[in-house]
């Protein structure tokens, strides 16, 4: 659908256009906050045999380049997501791990300003809101 997109976005980070490249980005943009193994399965379903290894690199160069964002709550594992440079943060389930977006209040990196910054130029806060999702919250009928 947006393949003549990425090819640019490719092209204009210095990437050469893979098909791999192509199906990692569109796995990625069509299932925000996958992680590596869902990419997997999802780059597979679309191209047929992918190594796990072909895939992790193809994933780290996305996201060197700034074409994908890799995202890693503490405890969890790395999810990545094609909505880059506005600086949003997450709500992360405890239970299940659901993750969801919440945009930046101040919308661009540190939107947080430090009591006491101790002499650092501080250029990003890490913010990731814990709790609990709705369908974790619901009870859940008896079976
Ligand atoms: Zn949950
Ligand atoms: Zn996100």
């Amino acid at each position: 659908m947006t393949t003549t997109a990425d090819a640019s976005a490719l092209r204009e980070a210095s990437l050469r256009v893979t098909r791999p490249r192509l199906a990692v980005l569109a796995a990625v943009r069509e299932h925000p906050h996958a992680d590596t193994d869902q990419v997997i399965g999802l780059v597979r379903a679309e191209l047929g045999t992918v190594s796990h290894q072909a895939v992790y690199d193809v994933l780290r160069a996305l996201s060197d380049a700034g074409l994908v964002r890799r995202i890693q709550p503490a405890g969890a594992t790395a999810r990545y997501e094609v909505r880059v440079g506005d600086n949003h943060h997450h709500v992360v389930c405890r239970s299940c791990g659901a993750i969801a977006d919440v945009d930046c209040a101040v919308g661009h990196a540190p939107c947080l300003t430090a009591s006491d910054s101790h002499g650092f130029v501080v250029d990003e806060a890490e913010v990731v809101y814990w709790g609990t999702c709705p369908t974790c919250t619901t009870p859940h009928p008896p079976q």
